[in-house]
């Protein structure tokens, strides 16, 4: 048995129905922790002390929601080692890659901290004479936030602080899989001051408690980032009743490498995109799309680096890549490599490894002489996987990057400033990275995608604002 997370509820530390150990993927027999799970009706008294706090927090004063979010940042900050371990045993992340997951998560709330004091909104004459119009962002209300496993702080802090920081309140599910961060920063902003019900923590299955945030009438806007079969039904369902919506959800992102692509820049690009944090990233780049003058070159380049990459425990300090997240993970990447043998792939790597604790380790994969139309190039692996899709031209290199159903992060290697401006131009992706790696994003700007993979506004940086708030228009006679 580990130690015993509770639930946050009104202010309140409160035990659930029963609870769940939260297991190191590093180390099986390393048990991070008891997490309780929650029922449907403690969903529900956790939507109603949102609902009970929600006047007081929504009439605060910017001072006073700077100081929460400024004071949290600070305490994410001096904590990160410890939290940078939680992160890391529970998800899986090398400690480095989960240390600086966790000061992402402080420098969000410092960010939101100042956005709180910056304000907006519009006083206008209005046509008619005597008449002044006055548009102003209020808070939307009481909001539900349902995150995924993969960035189990960075996310909750970058839904958790935009929520807090426009004067909303909040109710939070994270992933079954990875509650302890989540637990960790609810936590901290009650230690930073967070009122009662400003902020609850739910744990439990998504199907239930995630369930109930969707389904209540006095939730007024979901923010969910997860599965695409997932994100698309909560939304569908989210219309219907009427409820504001935004979803972050999977992405099959394309690195596209040009013949004048600098080779080691080219190499090192790919191999961040694809394999770092295991590849469980929804910008990693899954699809290389590579021209026919470097393509043979670039192969076995990256072939040697990937296969040189040292896979271990999360936590020791020579590891490079640490584990799958679970045996459920793990078994869907293997599938998928045996899927692209079948489909008359080359396969390098993608081994499932021994390790001298039992985890769930695999050597990264690369799928060498894929075409776009194979099933690994269309459905998201989630895993250390990426194939290599040849072409002969930038048009046919453009057309095979824009050709999927989703649309998060896109890249383009090369040398020229004109090929560069076009591939920026013509991706048809929310983001677009030139000689860098599709995954790997500043805190302080927006994110999100297009097609399959959003709904709705955009998350992070002052584009926050556009959900999190809600446009009054008053016209004053
Ligand atoms: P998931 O869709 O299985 O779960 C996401 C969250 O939704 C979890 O908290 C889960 O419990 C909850 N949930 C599940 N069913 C629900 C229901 N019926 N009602 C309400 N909530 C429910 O996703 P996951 O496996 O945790 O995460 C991996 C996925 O997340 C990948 O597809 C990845 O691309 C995506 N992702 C996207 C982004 C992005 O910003 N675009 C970022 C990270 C991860």
């Amino acid at each position: 048995m580990g130690d015993m997370h509770l639930n946050w509820i009104g202010g309140r530390e409160i035990f659930g129905t029963a609870a769940k150990a939260n297991i190191n993927p590093s180390d099986l027999a390393d048990v991070v922790g008891d997490y309780v799970q929650a029922d449907i009706a403690q969903a529900e008294e956790a939507i109603a002390a949102a609902r009970a706090a929600f006047f007081t927090w929504s009439r605060t004063t910017p001072q006073q929601r700077f100081d929460l979010l400024d004071r949290t940042g600070a305490l994410i900050l001096e904590r990160r080692q410890q939290l940078g371990e939680l992160l890391s045993r529970e998800e899986g992340k090398t400690l480095a890659e989960g240390i600086g997951e966790v000061v992402r998560a402080g420098q969000i709330f410092k960010f939101f901290a100042g956005e709180a004091l910056r304000g907006a909104g519009d006083v206008l004459s209005s046509v008619r004479p005597g008449v002044d119009v006055e548009i102003s962002l209020e808070p939307v209300g009481v909001v539900g936030l349902i995150t995924p496993w993969n960035f189990p702080i960075a996310i909750p802090a970058w839904k958790l602080a935009p929520a807090l920081a426009f004067g909303n309140t909040c109710v939070i599910k994270p992933a079954d899989l990875t509650p302890g961060c989540a637990h960790a920063l609810v936590s901290i902003l009650h230690e930073a001051g967070a009122p009662a019900g400003v902020v609850n923590l739910v744990m439990g299955r998504g199907s239930v408690v995630g369930n109930v945030l969707v389904e209540s009438r006095e939730v007024d806007a979901i923010s969910f980032t997860g599965s695409v079969p997932t994100g698309r039904s909560i939304a569908a369902r989210c219309v219907e009743i009427g409820k504001r919506i935004q979803c972050e959800m999977g992405g099959k992102n394309p690195l596209v490498i040009l013949d004048d692509a600098d080779l080691d820049v080219a190499v090192n690009v790919a191999l961040n995109g694809a394999f770092f944090s295991t590849g469980q990233r929804c910008t990693a780049s899954s699809r290389l799309i590579v021209t026919a003058g470097i393509h043979d070159a670039f192969v076995e380049k990256l072939s040697q680096a990937m296969l040189a990459l040292k896979v271990g425990h999360a936590l020791e300090p020579e590891t490079q890549i640490g584990p799958v997240v679970d045996e459920k993970q793990l078994a869907q990447n293997l599938s998928y490599v045996a899927i692209a043998r079948e489909e008359g792939a080359e396969v390098v790597g993608g081994e499932r490894l021994d390790r001298a604790t039992e985890g769930f380790f695999m050597q990264p994969a690369l799928l060498v002489g894929t075409s776009n139309t194979m099933r690994v190039n269309r459905e998201e692996i989630f895993g250390p996987i990426a194939s290599v899709v040849r072409v002969e031209t930038d048009d046919e290199a453009l057309a095979a990057a824009n050709d999927t159903e989703f649309g998060l992060s896109a890249g383009v290697c090369t040398t020229s400033l004109s090929r560069a401006r076009r591939f920026r131009r013509d991706l048809a992706a929310g983001m677009v990275m030139v000689n860098l790696p599709t995954a790997g994003v500043d805190y302080h700007v927006p994110f999100g995608g297009r097609k399959g993979s959003s709904i709705g506004p955009r998350e992070q940086g002052s584009y926050a604002r556009q959900f999190y708030t809600i446009v009054k228009t008053a016209y004053i006679g």
